[in-house]
């Protein structure tokens, strides 16, 4: 096999240290070298312009320039060349300096120091090529790092754009509702003339759908304010409980009517936190209203629990359970899991969710599918 051509440019002016460095090279079976022999630091950096090295070797002591400033031109006029510095005995200190400078390597004219510089090249060699490697790696990998940035600016403009559009047209659509509504609203009263029992079914119906689009609508007006930050919280010092409380009444009605219970398990003290009474009802109301929505039969329980730092909320039930490859799931927008015939969004798990996360809280839930779900948020008592 053919060896690799490498071309070396010793800079040298003892005529018998280069020409024993020479043979040697010619000994050794790395490479198939090609050694251009200069005798200053003038003709090295001349050489250096005009042609292409893999390697140089250049003795410290050259006439008039010294191999620092040989050194120091080479960088100057930015040539990428490995060079390994031969320096006289005990000039350790400049080599460190040297290596500072640049030079990759460099080796002390001891006695027989020439038989040290097939492998020093060979060393060298090795560690340049890694050195290039490398940096081409770093340039690489800062190349990625910065399409991915742009990328990802790209990305949350266009989330930007997409969720502005989404509020201007929920916002566009509610007017029209509340208009469909109020006039549906007068043909049931009668303003418009008698209704016959048929027609006043048929009323319902679209009054059923209107509501659903209505929820809808508000459901997704929450959701952008929310992913657009413009939600803001109305905090004030109020009893967990008590809200709680108030949201389960609310809630009887439907629940007798499904032959479900609910269960309060309060403390007997209040339970205060500092946060935002319409939002927090808004979170009952979801958990509390799937409850009771999702369960055929048994009870809802809200348990509220007074931390010593946080209130924590649970809302138990002895509904159908979320099969366990989907509780992660629920919370993602319009995810349904086992809703199909269960009115519904698949927004207000979501919603609840980013609700007590803007009150620096957290939701989970816990279920298994057939046992029923426990849903669980924690709100930190002051923030
Ligand atoms: P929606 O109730 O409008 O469908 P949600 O975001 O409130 O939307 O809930 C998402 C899904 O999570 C529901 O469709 C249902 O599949 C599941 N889920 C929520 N609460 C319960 C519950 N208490 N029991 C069983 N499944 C539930």
């Amino acid at each position: 096999m053919s060896k690799e051509k490498l071309k070396v440019l010793m800079a040298e002016d003892n005529p018998t240290d280069a020409l024993i460095i020479k043979k040697k090279l010619q000994k050794d079976g790395a490479f198939d070298y090609e050694v251009t022999h200069v005798v200053s630091g003038e003709e090295a950096l001349l050489s250096l312009e005009k042609s292409a090295y893999n390697i140089v070797l250049l003795d410290y002591n050259l006439p008039k320039k010294c191999g620092l400033e040989i050194l120091e031109e080479i960088k100057r006029k930015n040539i990428e060349v490995p060079v390994i510095m031969v320096t006289g005995q005990g000039d350790e200190i400049v080599a460190a300096q040297l290596i500072k400078e640049g030079a990759l390597d460099y080796l002390p004219k001891r006695e027989n120091y020439e038989d040290a510089v097939p492998f020093m090249i060979r060393k060298t060699i090795s560690e340049f090529r890694s050195k290039l490697e490398r940096e081409k790696l770093q340039r690489e990998i800062a190349l990625k790092k910065e399409e991915l940035e742009k990328t990802n600016a790209q990305l949350l403009e266009l989330d930007r754009m997409k969720s502005d559009f989404v509020a201007n047209v929920v916002h566009e659509l509610r007017t029209p509702l509340t208009i469909i509504k109020g006039n549906l609203d007068n043909i049931e009263k009668g303003f418009a003339g008698e209704v016959q029992p048929k027609q006043k079914e048929i009323l319902a119906d679209i009054f059923g759908v209107i509501n659903r689009l209505s929820r809808l609508v508000n459901d997704l007006l929450d959701l952008s304010k929310i992913e657009s930050g413009k939600m803001e919280l109305n905090k004030e010092n109020l009893d967990m409980a008590e809200l709680a409380g108030e949201v389960v009444k609310t809630f009887e009605a439907l629940a007798g009517s499904k032959k479900i219970g609910i269960i309060k398990d309060f403390p007997d003290k209040a339970v205060r936190v500092n946060a935002d009474r319409d939002k927090l009802t808004q979170v009952f109301i979801n958990l509390i209203g799937n409850a009771i929505k999702f369960t055929d039969k048994g009870n809802v329980t809200v348990k509220i629990i007074d931390m010593q730092e946080e209130a924590v909320a649970e809302i138990q039930d002895t509904g159908p359970g979320i099969p366990g490859d989907q509780v992660d799931k629920i919370f993602d927008k319009f995810t349904r899991v086992v809703a199909e015939k269960k009115e519904g969004t698949g927004l207000g798990l979501p919603i609840a969710k980013d609700i007590v996360s803007l009150h620096k809280g957290r939701m989970r839930v816990e279920s298994e599918s057939g046992k029923g779900s426990r849903f669980i948020f924690v709100i930190p008592k002051s923030i």
